[in-house]
Parts: structure tokens; sequence; C-alpha cells
């Protein structure tokens, strides 16, 4: 039972709020990011993660598939180590045929998902798209998609010159299952121009989302921080992000990314800490009060710090993964595959009863084919 009392100022309050079943305000959530009690601050967020989800964590078994990492966007989003103009020496295109055998690479566990997503490419039409996940289905039927940023919604939209509404349905008739989180970095126009000026802003973000949901698509967002934000835009983000889920339900995770340093041209030589890990997954999980999943991505914190988060508020570790580029292109020096049976393990030793799930998140109790 919480005790708002034993509590340090100004986490009284927000315990009590917490203890009752109340939605914070934006002033607690300017409290949360900026407390140095961090650790009473995880023992609220564990809380409510508990209530929620038990002693249970999930992971999935999935793949990340990037087709291409050429970018129109190369020079606008300062933040990205991945991205390439067409040409440069680190550009790369895969074929249709490419994808598939990467899809089929086996990480020793029987996939459920592939997480895919790229630059954007300008001389890729989307039929190019449509015919990859249609490829993907025929070879691997049982796999979820779970495709494209609002970002790359967009672009398609643009470049065909149709609604995101059409994109949306011409996908999912091609196989698309849901939407990733990525692209949303941080909504607030200031921190905007500085990191990806020119890229879809907050509210067109949301619109891709908001009309995905519409059509029954899930997905899930992402915030990304540690570089040139302020406590302020973070609380606006997340609240913009609570907003939507009010309306339409249709988030499964949020999943805070800390911004890696290396191979971009933002200049800045900072890695966030792991108390600011933490910080942020706790804040999340006390704010987004309507998102049901917080994801500690053990890619990107590692997993030492998944293990941990776990008790700040998240409930997910993410998966297998396999072979990841966005983040180790940053940098990232953590391992870029894990087996189930590590996954199990990590959750284990922090604590917690491994679940597998498929993305969205129903727990996975029979063994799924593996892929051809
Ligand atoms: S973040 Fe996405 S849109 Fe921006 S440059 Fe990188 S790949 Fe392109």
């Amino acid at each position: 039972m919480l005790e708002p009392a034993r509590f340090p100022e100004p986490l009284r309050e927000i315990a009590a709020k917490v203890r009752d079943g109340e939605r914070l305000s934006a002033e607690d959530a300017l409290i949360c990011l900026t407390t140095p009690h961090v650790l009473p601050l995880g023992r609220l967020a564990g809380d409510v993660r508990r209530r929620l989800h038990g002693d249970v964590a999930f992971f999935n078994i999935n793949r990340h598939i990037n087709p291409t990492n050429v970018c129109v966007y190369t020079y606008n989003c300062k933040f990205c180590s991945f991205a390439a103009l067409p040409g440069e020496d680190h550009a790369w295109e895969m074929s249709h045929d490419d994808v598939y055998e990467h899809a089929a690479k086996q990480g020793g566990d029987a996939v459920t998902e592939f997480h895919i997503v790229g630059g954007l490419h300008p001389d890729l039409p989307m039929s190019w798209y449509e015919e990859m996940l249609r490829g993907l289905k025929e070879r691997f039927p049982s796999v979820h998609l779970k495709a494209f940023t609002a970002i790359e919604i967009g672009w398609f939209a643009k470049l065909e010159k149709i609604s995101i509404e059409e994109v949306l349905i011409r996908l999912r008739d091609a196989g698309l299952g849901s939407l990733p989180g990525g692209g949303a970095e941080i909504f607030h126009p200031e921190v905007r121009e500085i990191i990806c000026d020119g890229k879809l802003d907050a509210d067109e973000w949301v619109e891709v989302h908001r009309i995905a949901h519409g059509l029954g698509i899930r997905s899930n967002a992402t915030m990304l921080y540690g570089h040139v934000e302020k406590p302020e835009h973070k609380v606006d983000h997340l609240i913009r992000l609570r907003d939507l889920q009010d309306d339409t339900g249709g988030f499964n995770a949020f999943i805070p990314l800390a911004y890696h340093p290396e191979n971009n041209y933002l200049g800045l030589k900072h890695h966030t800490t792991g108390t600011q890990d933490l910080q942020h997954i706790a804040t999340s999980r006390l704010v987004l009060d309507n998102i049901p999943h917080v994801k500690a991505y053990w890619i990107m914190i590692s997993p030492k710090l998944a293990q941990v988060a776990l008790s700040f508020g998240a409930d997910d570790i993410d998966g297998t993964v396999v072979e990841e580029t966005i983040y180790h292109m940053a940098g990232a020096s953590t391992e870029q595959h894990i087996q189930r049976a590590d996954l199990e393990r990590i959750v284990r030793e922090a604590g917690f009863r491994p679940v597998e799930r498929d993305t969205l998140y129903n727990p996975v109790t029979a063994p799924v084919a593996a892929p051809a």
C-alpha cells in the first residue's frame, strides 16, 4: 500500500494521486521529469506497473528489416545516424529478394514479428513496398508486419499524391498489420526546428496515427530524449499522446528512446545517463495512464538497465531483434541479437515472469512456425 507521507516533497501529492488512481496533470509530469528523487519516483511507477501487469514482463521474437537507408531528409534530421543520400558510400537499397533473405535469417527462435522501417527513398514508388509486404506475407504468413513510421506514411502520400487514408488502406491490403512508433522525436516546434526541420510536424504525425487507429490499425508511440529538448517540451509531447489515446485507444505501447550522439550532424557529445533513462521510463508510466504498455528497449539502454527499468514502470523489453542497424550506426554498443532463453533469464533475474507476446500483446502460447 502506498503511503504518500513517506514520499519526499514534491512527490507526496503525486503519490496520493497515484494511490487514488487519479490522472496526473502537466505540472505533475514536469515534477516527475525534474525531481532529483528518482528512486521514489520509480517506486510510484513500479506500483502502477504492478497494478496493470502484476509480475509479468513481456518480450517478443522479432526481426528488424531496414530495406533502405536512402533518405531525402538526410540533412534535415540532424540526430539521425542511419540515413544516407543516394550514391553515398554507406547508402544501401535491398532488393525484394534481399528483404526475404534477411527476413529468413534464423535467430534460433520462431519469429512472430517483422519490424520494418527505412529511409524516404526518392525513387522507390509505394508499389515497391506493397509488393514487398505481399512477398513477405506469402513466405511468412503467420508473421505480423509492423511497418513504416508516420514519416514514411506521410512520404508515400506525398509521393503518390494520395491521402493518408488511401496509403494506409493500400498497405493494409498488402499485409500491413500495425505501425511502429518512430518519427515522433519531440513534437514541440522549437525542438523540431533544430533537430528535424521540414519533417512531418506534430499535427501531421498525430493525424497519421489517428487515421490508422480509425481504420483499426494499431500503433506504438515514441519520444526521443536526451538532446536539445527541455522538460517542458517532453511534457507537451506526453500530454499530446495521452490526448490522442483518449480519443482513439489505438496505441499499444510507448517507447522512450534515448538519443545516441555518434555519426550525426547534431554535434552533441553526451549520452544519457542511467538515471535519466529510468526517470523517463517512470514518468511515462505515470503520465500515460491510458497507454497499456511501456517498453524498455534493451538495444538502446542495455539489457542490464532494462532489467532495472522493469521495476521503474516498464513491462516490456522488446525482442530478439537479430540485427539492429539504426541505433548501432548511432553508437549503440549493445549486442544486435539476443536469444529467447537470455531474454527470459534477464526478466526472471529481475524478479518478473517472462511472457512471450505477439505484436498486439496477445500471449504466444503455441509454438509459431519458424520462417522457411
Ligand atoms: S530520421 Fe528517418 S526521415 Fe529522418 S533522416 Fe533518418 S531515416 Fe530519414
